[in-house]
């Protein structure tokens, strides 16, 4: 039958369509249904990472990057620019372009690849099998599916008290989109999405206001690391508020009026736009017919086991809306993995070793433990940090801020965690990882050659570092 499965994956963002590819891949007939649908109105694969998140926030940083540059950098190379006119169109027009880019490739991909892309809305029913209704026309189909991932994703949590009017207060889609930049942007959360989206519009010339509910800034961070951050971020103009506990916003006509309390008692701030960057939840809205029955925790996040089966039979989950990370590297990895389990390949998902990154400036990255949960956890360990001041790469740069932290168990020297605040730390960590993905020890680092003059050389001085051994600063 034509409308027959081996896999029917739901969702065609980091975590579906690649793991579309990949059971394809595997020799398994197989449809993704995808109902992601742009401001326009017109569907395109690539969920949010594509459309409306990991991509075009990465080129809005870049270009609010360079604009910065420009104006506050260049003259200190010697490059006398005049003062950089900001041509936000422009800007929103690369963006658009690279998105479109991207998620038309994953059309090309699934064709190259025999996957059958569907727009449309996938219900799953009580016996495993997946209804569709198409995006063009509503017709209602049943794919009988062998086997089917849910890669549904997230969507942005909604305050309350501050209910998204996506004119005034805004999700992280929104805030990729504005057509003029905001006089005043509140954020309320300084996570991975308020501080990227606070920094692009704090480089094009917003006065930004970040309010943050926890005590310790990055909490989920090495806490030396987001210290040091913190500082960097400070220097750039981005002020963080923390312990600042959002209760209340107001639209009064062109403005948000929003209320807080800190350790100082109520506050208030008035803003133009409010951007509300609390963390996303897992998106299993209307995914399942009423009879079929699929196990979710307290939070919402679709239970799984080691090989990110559900509780309905050959039913799989991967990416946000399955437990672990938000990340869509991780999505993609677990779209990977579950496409071999169901092919009966030798399959393996690390959840030690996914790297976390924020794409502020300077970055900041990180792989395996903290320093603050190895104490937790009593496991012995040595540390070593060396800085970006001393790299030559990283001075030529006009970049030569922050650090790298490395964490190395006491007894055997394996690497533990590695922490990297500074230039490129996004790329940097990728040493890391493959390190700690082959247990490598401190000292494997040590005796690897890094080319010169480079970044990673501040990732090999960490190393040696652990070890009181660093040749280019002061061993403490
Ligand atoms: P987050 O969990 O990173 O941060 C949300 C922050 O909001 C937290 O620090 C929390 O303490 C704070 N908060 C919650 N309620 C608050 C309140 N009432 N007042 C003030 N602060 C409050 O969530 P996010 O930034 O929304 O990002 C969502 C997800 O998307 C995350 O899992 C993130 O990892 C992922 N993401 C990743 C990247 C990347 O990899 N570079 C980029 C964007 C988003």
């Amino acid at each position: 039958m034509s409308n027959s499965y081996d896999v029917v994956v739901i969702g065609a963002g980091p975590g579906g369509y690649v793991a579309a590819i990949r059971a394809a891949q595997n020799g398994l007939k197989t449809a993704c249904v995808d109902n992601w649908q742009n401001r326009d109105g017109k569907h395109a694969f690539g969920g949010c990472c594509l459309n409306a998140g990991c991509i075009p926030s990465k080129a809005m940083l870049e270009s609010s990057e360079l604009f910065h540059r420009a104006g506050h950098e260049f003259e200190t190379h010697g490059v006398k620019v005049g003062k950089p006119e900001l041509d936000l169109a422009a800007m929103q027009k690369r963006k658009g372009r690279i998105v479109k880019q991207f998620t038309g490739g994953i059309s090309q991909l699934f064709k190259g690849n025999k996957v059958d892309g569907i727009p449309g809305t996938a219900r799953v029913l009580k016996d495993g099998n997946v209804e569709v209704t198409k995006l063009d026309g509503g017709e209602k189909e049943t794919l009988q599916a062998k086997n089917v991932i849910i890669a549904t994703g997230s969507t942005p949590v909604e305050l309350p008290f501050a209910k998204f009017d996506h004119e005034r207060i805004v999700d992280s889609w929104d805030a990729l989109d504005f057509d003029e930049v905001p006089k005043r942007l509140g954020v309320i959360g300084a996570g991975v999405i308020g501080l990227e989206m606070g920094s692009v519009w704090k480089r094009l010339g917003s006065e930004v206001t970040m309010l943050e509910a926890e005590e310790d800034f990055l909490w989920m961070a090495d806490q030396q690391i987001a210290k040091e951050a913190r500082k960097q971020f400070k220097k750039e103009g981005l002020e963080i508020t923390t312990g600042a506990k959002v209760t209340q916003a107001e639209v009064k006509g062109k403005e948000v009026k929003v209320t807080y309390e800190d350790k100082n008692g109520t506050q208030e701030v008035t803003v133009d736009k409010l951007l509300v960057a609390v963390g996303r939840r897992p998106y299993t809205d209307g995914l399942f017919a009423d009879d079929a029955k699929v196990k979710l925790d307290k939070r919402g996040f679709i239970e799984v086991d080691e090989h990110n089966r559900t509780s309905m039979k050959n039913v799989y989950a991967v990416g946000d809306c399955a437990p672990g990370l938000m990340l869509a590297h991780k999505a993609s990895e677990e779209g990977v993995f579950v496409a071999d389990v169901i092919a009966g390949k030798t399959a393996e998902m690390n959840h030690d070793t996914i790297p976390s990154i924020i794409y502020t400036a300077p970055e900041v990255a990180w792989v395996g433990r903290t320093e603050e949960q190895l104490k937790k956890d009593k496991v012995p360990y040595k540390s070593g940090s060396f800085g970006f001041a001393a790299n030559g790469r990283a001075q030529a740069m006009e970049q030569p801020h922050g650090m790298v932290k490395m964490l190395a168990h006491k007894d055997t020297d394996e690497i533990l965690g590695v922490h990297i605040v500074g230039p490129m730390a996004s790329e940097l960590i990728a040493e890391a990882v493959l390190a700690m993905e082959f247990r490598a020890s401190a000292e494997d680092i040590q005796l690897t050659i890094h080319a010169h003059p480079a970044l990673g050389e501040v990732i090999h001085e960490a190393a040696l570092a652990v070890d009181k051994r660093a040749l280019h600063g002061i061993n403490r």
